[in-house]
């Protein structure tokens, strides 16, 4: 079979370059992102798969600015980032502890618009058209607590989208929920991705997922952790869950790139 490596053929928006993550701490010292380098165009939607440990949330919260990096750089629209940019929103796989129990759903779509100051008509606008798009306008006035896992999740999105942010990060958001549940809610971020036409980068362990979201794969290496591949998914932009999931091309896709995974679980590097 064949398949494409590529870079972003666009001009980038986010930049990694050469970022290197050394975790500090007690005598000890675990490098956990050697080098990495690669760029995300404008509206793209790129997947990032890798090993456990491979040093996945590392490099997502260096993107995010929450981490400081050892080394190389992280350059978001022309500049560098030093803490969490203002055009970024990230949505974690812990959905539970990300939102404010005791806030209503409303409450908790609205808080980051209040701290960028947005107008309050505006801020009703953009949260209405937000939990409307991920189908909850009616639990707008119930808790987080009073919510399935899928549902919170559901409102986490919702928050991101409405601060209309010029990338989304995405760390495992799905891990935590059932099948059915993931299912919907990818479905739900590339209907979101097409729309609104935003960047997304999104980090998961799960390889079927990656083929299923991404324009384009990254795979990362074990850790110390370098990119090994970069594979374009050349599978039509309209996807749905059974008709995507059992075309030939995404069955060699997600095979090569379980391959990959499996070469960088034994250690494997570019070059190699
Ligand atoms: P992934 O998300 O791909 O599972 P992580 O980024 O969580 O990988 O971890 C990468 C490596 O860095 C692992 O070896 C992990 O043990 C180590 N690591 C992560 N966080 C810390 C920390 N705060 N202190 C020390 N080591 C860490």
């Amino acid at each position: 079979m064949t398949t494409t490596s590529v870079g972003a053929a666009r001009p980038a928006m986010l930049d990694v370059r050469g970022l290197k993550k050394v975790y500090e701490g007690r005598g000890r010292s675990v490098e956990a992102v050697r080098d990495l380098t690669f760029g995300v165009a404008s509206g793209e939607l790129v997947c990032i798969v890798g090993p456990s440990g491979a040093g996945k949330t590392t490099l997502l919260r260096c993107v995010a600015g929450l981490l400081e990096a050892s080394g190389g750089e992280v350059v978001l629209d022309g500049e560098t980032v030093t803490g969490p940019p203002r055009g970024m929103a990230v949505v974690f796989q812990e959905y539970g502890r990300s939102l404010f129990p005791w806030m209503t759903v409303w409450q908790n779509v609205e808080l980051p618009l209040k701290e960028k100051k947005v107008p309050r008509a505006e801020r009703r606008r953009l949260a209405e058209e937000s939990l409307e798009a991920v189908g909850l306008a009616d639990v707008a006035k119930a808790h987080p607590w009073q919510l399935s896992g899928g549902m919170q999740q559901r409102v986490a999105i919702a928050r991101a989208i409405a601060y209309e942010p010029q990338i989304l990060l995405m760390d495992e958001p799905f891990a935590a929920v059932d099948a059915q549940t993931r299912a919907d809610l990818e479905d739900l971020v590339r209907s979101l991705w097409r729309r609104l036409g935003i960047t997304v980068l999104f980090v998961t362990h799960d390889i079927d997922e990656s083929v299923y979201l991404g324009q384009r794969v990254i795979v990362l290496s074990g850790s110390p952790t370098v990119v090994l591949e970069e594979v374009a998914v050349d599978l039509p932009g309209e996807r749905d869950q059974l008709t995507t999931r059992s075309l030939p091309r995404f069955a060699e896709l997600r095979s090569h790139v379980y391959e990959l995974v499996q070469r960088a679980k034994r250690g494997h590097r570019p070059g190699s």
